[in-house]
């Protein structure tokens, strides 16, 4: 008979990277370890986590498929080493100390999470002694990013180094085997944070203070309340008056609000959700998704097919529901028109004095502005307006740069992002820099990201927007040793190829947007490259030039775009005469176009799209970014099909005049607007086809803020299905171009 022999016993030791920190990795790893009578340690790395095993090969073997297909809900795998090591002899598996080592910290922060099943389950159980806090979280939920003051993730690099945990708080968090084992905010009612109501004189704590917001605003109140990326100013959405009072106060016109919902249930009953749309909506990153509406809201998002609505994610939401607040609620960033989010108690109180008739104000410190990000499902899968919450800073591309980078982006819509080990962290969205608040927010996150992840920018190279003008730019010179400058329309195109790792995929990129700084001096925003990242990218194509009559104010009236426009027309009738009825500002902009001084020449199909906008009545100011483009689609949306309009591709040109014509002789003849904008998408969308017809077969790259407009992306999409490709991570707006900035870059 055979001797049974011992089983043989190996040891390994196992490298994880990723968003693997601060997200109940380790207790994960614990557990699973110990259930399959595993010995050795985990811990916390700077580049993430490591452990060492010991026991029968077959048990680590499952150790191993168990942490690839079993990984906490937040936690982001990228990648798994594991290598043979000698068997020291452990006795049990335990969780060892964090390596404190010299390295540069590339370990990922996790990115803030919303309240997890189990901390609701709690939050709402009269016997559970976190019932009703509104600070509760655990290792699967909870602020991450927003909190952090340094890395490795530990409380005393956080903003609840104030708070020391009470005897029971402290003892989850030792406890390998609970829920909260170095949930690093962890607190409770009797050791953390509490949150405030002020409204006037009065002043109201903790439930109190919940419930008595609750009641402000079903009494059509206006509260500021702080949130985990900033303060959000909230009211009942379907009461008219308080929405105009806020629009009033907030001096936002017409910009849409965005909505927060009680439940999936009251989002069904306000817009029509897809699957995919609920998916986004539910997701853990909780963007704000944009969706068609089915209601009518008043003063919610005037002239705008879709709502932008977003669930609950912090704690305190829950409980302001719960507590009687209306189950749709305008919860909009807190500022003054467009300005960044206030996130500071006394800057909050300060600048939202004249708005917010009551504050809700939380202790726990907000260490850095991430306001709401915005979603949408696309044709292509779930697209990304506004990267922010839930997203940032995670890793959004891997590049083949071995020297770390910093891309500082564009002016509006900044986002910055840096390259260390080959990882691009992208920051949230910071804003408009000609707002002082938001360059400075752009010089803090900076700070922030180069002091997070250890980078020096002497060692560092700084891209920027090849734009002279740039704020951005002119910084991003006065930082570091080594500078390259990106020209904004192959970072646009670039940006999609860096989400998609295909630096060496000959492509054909288009770029269309508002405005950019053009390889010539002038103002580029229809161009069409050809090329690939590695090989770099040639203007192939681009739209037929137009003069622009006083550049940047251009932007904000789109009859002063139409009469530079149209001034290309050989017969133009009087635009002042109905239907046109243009106001007085065109003759100007007219004369001035035709007299060619204080002209610019451009060939921007986002200021086409304003032209266009103007024609179908449009003929006042704008009071956002996009507003005339996005009520061009709202209009195609109210029609069927419409043969497109003529949109010639001539001599690498693509020749608007015809398509302009056009529009004008059925404006006079009385064709239905919602059709002739709909006649103009399909142009748009043709004459792309025919042009991508005249370069090749290769993939189809379309980037830039003109993108946005969901309806021509799903009519590029019919006609080009997988061939084409748009950005999925980063926004195709020059939210995305500092991404585009590091694909360039890392090429050398
Ligand atoms: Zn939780
Ligand atoms: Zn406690």
């Amino acid at each position: 008979m055979k001797e049974a022999s011992a089983p043989a016993i190996e040891a390994r030791r196992i490298c994880i990277t990723g968003v693997v920190q601060g997200v109940g990795f380790r207790p994960f790893v614990y557990r699973l370890a110990r259930a399959r009578g595993l010995r050795g340690w985990v811990r916390n790395a700077h580049s993430g986590v490591e452990i060492q095993v010991e026991g029968p090969p077959e048990a680590i073997r499952n150790l191993l498929d168990a942490i690839a297909h079993q990984a906490p809900v937040a936690a982001r795998v990228a990648s798994l080493a594991e290598s043979p090591v000698a068997i020291d002899g452990f006795e049990e598996f335990f969780i060892a100390p964090t390596v404190e080592s010299a390295r540069r910290p590339t370990a990922r922060i996790s990115p803030d999470l919303p309240a997890c099943d189990d901390c609701l389950r709690e939050l709402f159980d009269p016997n559970d002694r976190r019932f009703g806090y509104p600070y509760i979280n655990c290792t699967n939920c909870g602020p991450r990013y927003s909190i952090v003051l340094g890395l490795p993730y530990d409380r005393p690099q956080t903003t609840m180094h104030d708070w020391p945990m009470c005897d029971r708080c402290a003892a989850e968090y030792h406890d390998p085997a609970d829920r909260r084992f170095h949930a690093q905010p962890v607190a409770c009612p009797v050791c953390g944070p509490s949150y405030e109501l002020e409204a006037g004189k009065r002043r109201e704590q903790g439930d109190a203070a919940i419930a008595a917001t609750a009641a402000l605003l079903r009494e059509g109140a206006i509260v500021a309340i702080k949130g985990i990326g900033g303060y959000h100013l909230a009211c009942d959405a379907r009461s008219a008056d308080a929405v105009a009072a806020l629009r009033e106060r907030k001096y936002r016109k017409e910009r849409p609000f965005a909505l927060m919902v009680r439940d999936l249930e009251t989002a069904r009953s306000i817009v029509s959700l897809s699957p995919d749309a609920s998916r986004l909506l539910t997701s853990v990153q909780r963007p704000i998704v944009l969706a068609p509406s089915t209601c009518v809201l008043p003063g919610v998002a005037p002239a705008n097919r879709d709502y932008g609505i977003m669930l609950p994610y912090a704690p305190l939401h829950y409980l302001l529901f719960s507590a009687g607040a209306p189950s749709v609620l305008v919860m909009t960033s807190a500022n003054r028109s467009s300005e960044p989010i206030a996130y500071r108690d006394g800057d909050a109180r300060e600048r939202l004095a004249q708005i917010a008739d009551a504050f809700l104000i939380g202790e726990r410190k907000i260490a850095r502005r991430v306001d709401d990000s915005i979603a949408m499902a696309g044709a292509g899968g779930p697209v990304v307006l506004r990267h922010s919450r839930g997203y940032a800073p995670q890793v959004v591309a891997t590049l083949p740069a071995h020297r770390p980078m910093l891309c500082v982006g564009a002016d509006l819509k900044n986002a910055v992002t840096l390259v260390v080990d080959g990882q691009a962290f992208a920051s949230q969205h910071i804003g408009d820099l000609e707002h002082y608040a938001a360059y400075e927010s752009f010089r803090e996150t900076i700070d922030d990201f180069c002091s997070m992840y250890e980078v020096s920018l002497d060692d560092a190279l700084v891209v920027y927007d090849a734009h002279p003008q740039y704020v951005s730019s002119e910084y991003a010179r006065s930082l570091g040793r080594r500078h390259r400058a990106v020209q904004h329309h192959r970072a646009h195109v670039a940006s999609v190829l860096a989400e998609r790792g295909a630096f060496d995929t000959p492509v054909i990129g288009i770029a269309f947007d508002g405005t950019g700084y053009g390889d010539d001096g002038t103002i580029w925003g229809g161009e069409i490259f050809t090329g690939s990242l590695r090989d770099g990218l040639t203007r192939a194509i681009a739209l037929l030039p137009a003069v622009l009559p006083g550049g940047d104010a251009a932007a904000r009236h789109p009859v002063q775009a139409a009469a530079g426009f149209l001034s290309a027309l050989d017969d133009l009738p009087d635009l002042t005469a109905p239907p046109f009825a243009f106001p007085d500002r065109y003759v100007k902009a007219l004369r001035v176009a035709r007299s060619g001084v204080r002209t610019f020449v451009t060939t921007s199909v986002g200021r086409l799209f304003d032209t266009v906008a103007a024609l179908l009545g449009f003929t006042r100011a704008i009071t956002y970014e996009a507003q005339a483009a996005t009520w061009v689609e709202y209009l195609a949306r109210s029609s069927g099909d419409a043969r497109p309009y003529p949109f010639p591709l001539c001599d690498g040109k693509l020749d608007f005049r015809p398509l302009l014509q056009a529009i004008v002789t059925d404006r006079q003849r009385g064709r239905d607007v919602g059709e002739i904008a709909r006649a103009f998408h399909g142009a748009v969308a043709a004459a792309v086809c025919a042009a991508v017809g005249a370069l090749g077969a290769q993939p189809v790259v379309a980037s830039g803020g003109v993108f946005q407009n969901a309806l021509l992306v799903e009519m590029l999409s019919e006609r080009l299905g997988a061939r084409l490709w748009v950005n999925q991570r980063v926004p195709a707006n020059d939210g995305g171009i500092s991404l585009g900035q590091a694909g360039i870059a890392a090429m050398g």
